[in-house]
């Protein structure tokens, strides 16, 4: 029986798009939409719950595969710097421990020409710090 259902939906699946990260991530919003609309009962989270549900299900199942690629492609290069962020903010919640305790002696100073962080001994009075990505020179009270 579940199998009969598996073999029907693989066969159903040939040549159309499937799952991506686009559509993960429309699916994460309905799952958070249905939560708050538990909450709020409000209409207007009802009709977008709808309408992403339906954009979900017409990416999944559409056969031009060329266009959705590029949707995605679109979506995870405007959602980059988002992704970078949450991913160093979940390492720096796995991680606090180590990094709270390879810091202890140290400076972190963040280079003000590119950002980069750089981490000084403490305690050595002023000092240059050159960066060691854009090799911009500046000084700081160690
Ligand atoms: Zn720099």
């Amino acid at each position: 029986m579940f199998n009969n259902f598996r073999n029907w939906f693989s066969r159903m699946m040939i040549g159309r798009y499937g799952v991506d990260q686009l559509n993960r991530t429309l699916s994460i919003a309905c799952l958070v939409l249905i939560v708050l609309q538990m909450i709020f009962r409000s209409q207007l989270l009802w009709l977008l719950t709808l309408i992403i549900l339906i954009w979900l299900y017409f990416r999944m199942f559409s056969r031009n595969i060329a266009a959705r690629y590029n949707e995605n492609r679109k979506f995870m290069e405007a959602t980059e710097k988002i992704r970078s962020n949450f991913h160093d903010l979940q390492y720096n919640i796995t991680h606090f421990r180590e990094i709270r305790e390879q810091n202890k002696g140290y400076h972190i100073y963040k280079c003000p020409r590119c950002g980069q962080k750089i981490r000084i001994p403490k305690g050595k009075g002023h000092i240059i710090v050159r960066c060691p990505s854009c090799h911009f020179e500046f000084h700081k009270k160690s």
